[in-house]
């Protein structure tokens, strides 16, 4: 349930609708937008019947939200939300350049990489650790060692982290270096996961799964969002189709469709959604071009060389060249980048 309060609402105001949210065991969760609090009642709403809040002169309008996410819907939070990524924002004006190598191979190999990602106007930097990879003999990521080096590099740039995890027990040493904490797409519905990353203070990108609908993805956001953790930012990263010619389709219509149903930002990752480097670039630019917070790709100097998804990383050249395209499709659409 939401209630709308009046635009000249009181703090003091506030807090009484709060208190009789959570005298009938609710969670109160509070969105101020530029024009109106809106506050929504999460938990079995029933019982609030009882106490009309309507009641109160400076409610506008307590109406229900019949969508299953609550807190994600964009009834909740009319105005789109806006994360702070260490000072980058996400879901603002500007479209975000996330970029960096699937994997963090090597120290030297990752700052070069960060440097190029800085020269060509990135705005933080990608890199796993911790890989979830689909074979065991496969590298799995460099784990703490490659945090450190993600760390190096943030201090050689300025640029946030991005980077994965995977599972609870690496949960405080990827907190300890990360900006951005990234669930991938295989724990998109690991509950667990979820509700860790929602008790904890970081930005969370939170990547769709390749066999979830977009209102799964957005449930999975909610979890996060009900343990307190507003700062979510959903990625679209392609789905599991009959098509296999690309290793995955990317579902672009999603971008649209998600902005409509929800306050998130959303940004795209063409890299894991095409699987082929040659693909990137149009894909990236067709993402802006369908209202994309963000763009998220890999890139490697040596993609034949890479020890993970070599096939989708783009050269640094071409990543240059991408962004100069990128920023004439930004422009068009009124974003900068
Ligand atoms: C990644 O971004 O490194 C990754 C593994 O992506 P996904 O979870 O979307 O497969
Ligand atoms: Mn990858």
């Amino acid at each position: 349930m939401i209630i709308i309060l009046k635009p000249e609402a009181t703090e003091a105001e506030i807090a009484l609708v709060v208190k009789k949210i959570e005298s009938y065991g609710l969670a109160a969760h509070i969105s101020k937008g530029t024009e109106r609090t809106i506050i929504g009642a999460i938990g079995d709403e029933r019982v609030l019947q009882e106490g009309p809040l309507e009641a109160f002169p400076f409610v506008e309008e307590v109406l229900p939200i019949l969508k299953p996410y609550k807190l994600a819907s964009r009834e909740f939070k009319p105005d789109g939300s806006i994360v702070n990524v260490d000072g980058v924002l996400v879901g603002g004006r500007q479209v975000v350049v996330m970029a960096g190598p699937c994997a963090v191979e090597s120290r030297e190999g990752l700052l070069q990489i960060a440097q190029y990602v800085k020269s060509g106007g990135g705005r933080i930097l990608r890199g796993g650790a911790y890989k979830p990879r689909t074979s065991p003999y496969t590298f799995q990521g460099l784990g703490e060692e490659g945090l450190a080096y993600l760390a190096e590099a943030k201090r050689a740039t300025g640029l946030p982290i991005a980077t994965e995890l995977m599972d609870s027990r690496d949960a405080d040493a990827v907190y300890q270096y990360a900006d951005l904490i990234q669930i991938g797409a295989r724990n998109m519905q690991n509950f667990k996961l979820l509700t860790e990353v929602g008790s904890r203070r970081k930005p969370v990108l939170l990547k769709r799964g390749s066999s979830s609908t977009v209102k799964e993805l957005l449930l999975a956001a909610e979890y996060i969002l009900s343990e307190g953790n507003y700062d979510v930012i959903l990625c679209e990263r392609g789905i599991r189709t009959f098509e296999d010619a690309t290793r995955n389709t990317l579902d672009l219509s999603a971008v649209p469709l998600i902005k409509r149903l929800s306050h998130l930002p959303v940004v795209v990752d063409p890299s894991h959604g095409t699987g082929k480097w040659h693909l990137v670039s149009p894909m990236a630019l067709a993402a802006v071009a369908a209202g994309a917070d963000g763009i998220m790709v890999e890139i490697h100097p040596h993609p034949e060389e890479a020890l993970s998804d070599g096939p989708q990383a783009l050269l640094p050249g071409t990543f240059e060249t991408l962004m100069s395209e990128l920023r004439g499709v930004a422009q068009a659409v009124g974003r900068s980048l």
